[in-house]
Protein backbone atom coordinates (compact mmCIF):
# COMPACT_ATOMS: atom_id res chain seq x y z
CA UNK A 1 0.00 0.00 0.00
CA UNK A 2 1.16 3.35 -0.81
CA UNK A 3 1.68 5.27 2.32
CA UNK A 4 -0.66 8.27 3.30
CA UNK A 5 -0.63 11.47 0.49
CA UNK A 6 -3.33 13.48 1.82
CA UNK A 7 -4.90 13.71 5.43
CA UNK A 8 -8.85 15.24 5.42
CA UNK A 9 -10.51 16.03 8.53
CA UNK A 10 -14.19 16.50 9.04
CA UNK A 11 -14.83 19.54 11.11
CA UNK A 12 -17.98 19.41 13.61
CA UNK A 13 -16.95 17.21 16.61
CA UNK A 14 -13.29 16.48 15.19
CA UNK A 15 -12.36 19.88 15.34
CA UNK A 16 -14.57 21.55 17.13
CA UNK A 17 -17.17 21.18 19.59
CA UNK A 18 -20.96 21.21 17.82
CA UNK A 19 -22.95 18.56 19.16
CA UNK A 20 -23.39 19.85 22.61
CA UNK A 21 -24.59 23.01 21.27
CA UNK A 22 -27.21 21.41 19.16
CA UNK A 23 -28.22 18.89 22.59
CA UNK A 24 -27.90 22.00 24.41
CA UNK A 25 -30.66 24.34 22.84
CA UNK A 26 -32.91 20.95 21.95
CA UNK A 27 -33.09 21.54 26.54
CA UNK A 28 -34.12 25.11 25.91
CA UNK A 29 -36.59 23.84 22.60
CA UNK A 30 -37.88 21.72 25.29
CA UNK A 31 -38.50 24.82 28.40
CA UNK A 32 -39.87 27.04 25.75
CA UNK A 33 -42.61 24.21 24.36
CA UNK A 34 -43.23 22.53 27.82
CA UNK A 35 -46.24 24.49 28.86
CA UNK A 36 -48.15 23.84 25.74
CA UNK A 37 -47.53 20.26 25.38
CA UNK A 38 -48.30 17.30 26.84
CA UNK A 39 -45.60 15.68 29.04
CA UNK A 40 -46.00 12.50 27.28
CA UNK A 41 -44.94 14.21 23.78
CA UNK A 42 -42.07 16.05 25.00
CA UNK A 43 -39.46 13.13 23.65
CA UNK A 44 -37.77 12.68 20.61
CA UNK A 45 -40.25 14.51 18.19
CA UNK A 46 -37.46 17.37 17.12
CA UNK A 47 -35.10 14.43 16.14
CA UNK A 48 -37.93 12.95 14.15
CA UNK A 49 -38.97 16.46 12.15
CA UNK A 50 -35.45 17.18 11.67
CA UNK A 51 -34.89 13.51 10.01
CA UNK A 52 -38.02 14.01 8.15
CA UNK A 53 -36.85 17.64 6.50
CA UNK A 54 -32.69 16.99 5.98
CA UNK A 55 -34.09 15.70 2.00
CA UNK A 56 -35.03 19.39 1.96
CA UNK A 57 -33.34 21.30 4.36
CA UNK A 58 -30.03 19.73 4.29
CA UNK A 59 -28.22 19.46 7.56
CA UNK A 60 -27.39 22.48 9.31
CA UNK A 61 -28.53 25.44 11.98
CA UNK A 62 -31.02 26.79 9.51
CA UNK A 63 -33.10 23.55 8.76
CA UNK A 64 -32.73 22.82 12.54
CA UNK A 65 -34.63 26.10 13.49
CA UNK A 66 -37.09 25.46 10.51
CA UNK A 67 -37.56 22.09 12.60
CA UNK A 68 -37.82 23.52 16.08
CA UNK A 69 -40.86 25.65 14.90
CA UNK A 70 -43.03 22.87 12.97
CA UNK A 71 -42.00 20.50 16.03
CA UNK A 72 -43.52 23.33 18.56
CA UNK A 73 -46.48 23.96 16.25
CA UNK A 74 -47.25 20.30 15.82
CA UNK A 75 -47.02 19.26 19.75
CA UNK A 76 -49.02 22.42 20.96
CA UNK A 77 -52.07 21.43 18.15
CA UNK A 78 -50.92 25.48 17.02
CA UNK A 79 -51.21 27.04 19.91
CA UNK A 80 -47.40 27.86 20.62
CA UNK A 81 -47.73 31.59 20.41
CA UNK A 82 -45.56 34.19 18.42
CA UNK A 83 -43.12 35.75 21.33
CA UNK A 84 -42.13 31.60 20.82
CA UNK A 85 -41.69 31.07 18.26
CA UNK A 86 -39.47 34.27 18.15
CA UNK A 87 -37.85 32.65 21.07
CA UNK A 88 -37.44 29.98 19.10
CA UNK A 89 -35.39 32.04 16.09
CA UNK A 90 -33.00 33.41 18.72
CA UNK A 91 -31.64 30.27 20.07
CA UNK A 92 -30.80 29.38 16.17
CA UNK A 93 -29.78 33.09 16.13
CA UNK A 94 -27.46 32.06 19.33
CA UNK A 95 -25.89 29.09 17.29
CA UNK A 96 -24.82 30.45 14.51
CA UNK A 97 -23.44 32.82 16.49
CA UNK A 98 -21.66 30.61 18.84
CA UNK A 99 -17.78 30.66 19.49
CA UNK A 100 -15.87 28.24 17.74
CA UNK A 101 -14.43 25.99 20.64
CA UNK A 102 -11.34 23.58 18.90
CA UNK A 103 -11.20 20.46 20.86
CA UNK A 104 -8.17 19.12 22.81
CA UNK A 105 -4.96 18.55 20.60
CA UNK A 106 -6.33 19.51 17.13
CA UNK A 107 -4.48 22.66 16.46
CA UNK A 108 -1.01 21.61 17.61
CA UNK A 109 -1.91 18.15 15.70
CA UNK A 110 -2.93 19.93 12.80
CA UNK A 111 0.63 22.56 13.14
CA UNK A 112 2.48 19.53 13.53
CA UNK A 113 0.49 17.67 10.57
CA UNK A 114 0.61 20.64 7.69
CA UNK A 115 4.17 20.06 6.81
CA UNK A 116 4.12 16.79 6.18
CA UNK A 117 0.77 15.98 4.07
CA UNK A 118 -1.71 18.51 2.57
CA UNK A 119 -4.81 18.65 4.77
CA UNK A 120 -8.17 18.99 3.86
CA UNK A 121 -11.66 19.57 5.60
CA UNK A 122 -14.45 17.68 4.30
CA UNK A 123 -17.62 18.93 6.43
CA UNK A 124 -21.47 19.08 5.36
CA UNK A 125 -24.09 21.60 6.28
CA UNK A 126 -24.91 25.04 5.44
CA UNK A 127 -22.29 26.94 3.32
CA UNK A 128 -22.21 30.13 4.91
CA UNK A 129 -22.42 28.73 8.39
CA UNK A 130 -19.55 26.45 7.93
CA UNK A 131 -17.61 29.43 5.87
CA UNK A 132 -17.95 31.61 8.80
CA UNK A 133 -16.72 29.02 11.49
CA UNK A 134 -13.84 27.76 9.82
CA UNK A 135 -13.02 30.98 9.05
CA UNK A 136 -13.37 31.86 13.23
CA UNK A 137 -11.58 28.30 14.11
CA UNK A 138 -8.32 30.01 13.17
CA UNK A 139 -7.51 27.26 11.64
CA UNK A 140 -8.05 27.80 7.91
CA UNK A 141 -4.35 28.51 6.96
CA UNK A 142 -3.43 25.07 7.66
CA UNK A 143 -5.50 23.67 5.32
CA UNK A 144 -4.79 23.29 1.29
CA UNK A 145 -8.33 22.58 0.12
CA UNK A 146 -11.82 22.95 2.14
CA UNK A 147 -14.97 21.75 0.98
CA UNK A 148 -17.99 21.77 1.81
CA UNK A 149 -20.45 19.31 0.87
CA UNK A 150 -24.34 18.46 1.23
CA UNK A 151 -24.01 14.89 2.31
CA UNK A 152 -20.70 12.69 3.29
CA UNK A 153 -21.38 9.06 1.37
CA UNK A 154 -19.59 6.71 -0.89
CA UNK A 155 -20.46 8.98 -4.23
CA UNK A 156 -19.17 12.17 -2.49
CA UNK A 157 -16.00 10.87 -1.83
CA UNK A 158 -15.35 8.97 -4.94
CA UNK A 159 -15.74 12.47 -6.93
CA UNK A 160 -13.75 14.21 -4.15
CA UNK A 161 -10.78 11.66 -4.51
CA UNK A 162 -11.34 12.19 -8.56
CA UNK A 163 -11.36 15.88 -8.20
CA UNK A 164 -7.96 16.52 -6.55
CA UNK A 165 -6.65 13.53 -8.43
CA UNK A 166 -5.83 10.94 -5.02
CA UNK A 167 -6.47 7.75 -5.03
CA UNK A 168 -8.04 6.06 -2.16
CA UNK A 169 -5.35 3.94 -0.77
CA UNK A 170 -3.07 7.20 -0.43
CA UNK A 171 -6.17 8.67 1.61
CA UNK A 172 -6.91 9.11 5.05
CA UNK A 173 -10.22 10.64 6.57
CA UNK A 174 -10.41 11.29 10.10
CA UNK A 175 -13.86 11.94 11.57
CA UNK A 176 -15.88 11.56 14.69
CA UNK A 177 -19.00 9.77 12.90
CA UNK A 178 -18.33 6.23 11.91
CA UNK A 179 -21.66 7.02 9.38
CA UNK A 180 -19.89 9.85 7.50
CA UNK A 181 -16.19 9.82 8.16
CA UNK A 182 -15.29 6.29 8.61
CA UNK A 183 -17.80 3.73 6.44
CA UNK A 184 -18.49 5.33 3.04
CA UNK A 185 -14.21 5.64 3.01
CA UNK A 186 -13.66 2.28 3.96
CA UNK A 187 -16.03 1.38 1.31
CA UNK A 188 -14.15 2.84 -1.37
CA UNK A 189 -10.67 1.49 0.05
CA UNK A 190 -9.63 4.71 1.85
CA UNK A 191 -8.19 4.71 5.49
CA UNK A 192 -10.16 5.93 8.22
CA UNK A 193 -9.26 7.18 11.83
CA UNK A 194 -12.46 7.33 14.10
CA UNK A 195 -11.92 9.88 16.99
CA UNK A 196 -15.49 9.54 19.04
CA UNK A 197 -16.98 12.28 20.33
CA UNK A 198 -19.31 11.67 23.70
CA UNK A 199 -22.22 12.38 21.90
CA UNK A 200 -23.40 11.22 18.45
CA UNK A 201 -26.73 12.47 16.91
CA UNK A 202 -29.08 9.44 16.47
CA UNK A 203 -28.86 10.28 12.50
CA UNK A 204 -25.38 9.40 12.37
CA UNK A 205 -25.33 6.20 14.35
CA UNK A 206 -24.74 2.94 13.31
CA UNK A 207 -25.13 -0.80 14.35
CA UNK A 208 -21.71 -2.52 14.94
CA UNK A 209 -22.76 -5.09 12.05
CA UNK A 210 -22.64 -2.62 9.49
CA UNK A 211 -18.65 -1.77 10.11
CA UNK A 212 -18.34 -5.86 10.07
CA UNK A 213 -15.27 -6.29 8.19
CA UNK A 214 -13.81 -2.79 7.47
CA UNK A 215 -10.21 -2.12 9.08
CA UNK A 216 -10.39 1.04 10.39
CA UNK A 217 -8.19 2.82 13.52
CA UNK A 218 -9.83 4.02 16.72
CA UNK A 219 -8.29 6.51 18.53
CA UNK A 220 -8.93 7.99 21.84
CA UNK A 221 -8.31 12.32 20.73
CA UNK A 222 -6.15 14.47 18.22
CA UNK A 223 -2.90 13.91 19.59
CA UNK A 224 -2.66 10.25 18.76
CA UNK A 225 -2.61 10.76 15.36
CA UNK A 226 0.83 11.72 14.53
CA UNK A 227 1.99 8.28 16.41
CA UNK A 228 -0.31 6.48 14.17
CA UNK A 229 0.41 7.95 11.41
CA UNK A 230 4.26 6.71 12.11
CA UNK A 231 3.28 3.26 12.24
CA UNK A 232 1.37 2.88 8.87
MG1 LIG B 1 -18.58 15.43 12.68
Amino acid sequence: MPPIQTIAFDADDTLWVNETIFTQTQEHFTDIIRPYVRAEELGSQLDQTQIRNLSLFGYGIKGFMLSMIETGLELSDYRLPGTHIQQLLELGKEMLQHPVQLLPHVEETIRQLEGEYPLMIITKGDLFDQESKIARSGLADYFSSIEIVSEKNQETYRRLLRKHSLSAEAFLMVGNSLKSDVLPVCQLGGHAVHIPFHTTWVHEQLTPCQLEGYGYQELENMSQLPAYLQQL
